[in-house]
């Protein structure tokens, strides 16, 4: 597993997490700090350096972006978040509920 892959799941281990409500709105800096909680979390990372994968969650049609204001972009759910196992590489997948249910961990893409 590459660490921007291991970044995104954990960025949407902590959304389904906190805030996993269609209702609720969240920023980049909440789930930075959130993040920030994990051990396993590089404590060295920036809001900045996780614009890729912020990027990454909205192309793949998890949130939506619906408020900017400088560096900090607000976010909403588009659906309900599940937790998955797969059995192909036994990692944990967070999908919203209208995403494909295929494994995003690399070098898997197993359908769930
Ligand atoms: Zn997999």
């Amino acid at each position: 597993m590459t660490s921007q892959n291991f970044i995104l799941t954990l960025i949407r281990k902590v959304i389904f997490e906190n805030f996993n409500d269609i209702d609720v709105r969240f920023n980049n800096d909440e789930i930075l700090n959130l993040l920030k909680k994990e051990e396993v979390f590089d404590k060295t990372i920036t809001v900045d350096d996780l614009e890729t994968q912020f990027k990454k969650i909205e192309d793949d049609g998890l949130v939506r972006c619906i408020a900017q204001n400088f560096t900090t972009k607000w976010f909403k759910l588009y659906d309900i978040m599940e937790k998955l196992n797969c059995n192909s590489c036994n990692s944990d997948v967070f999908l919203g509920n209208d995403e494909p249910r295929i494994c995003y961990n690399n070098e898997c893409g197993s359908t769930l």
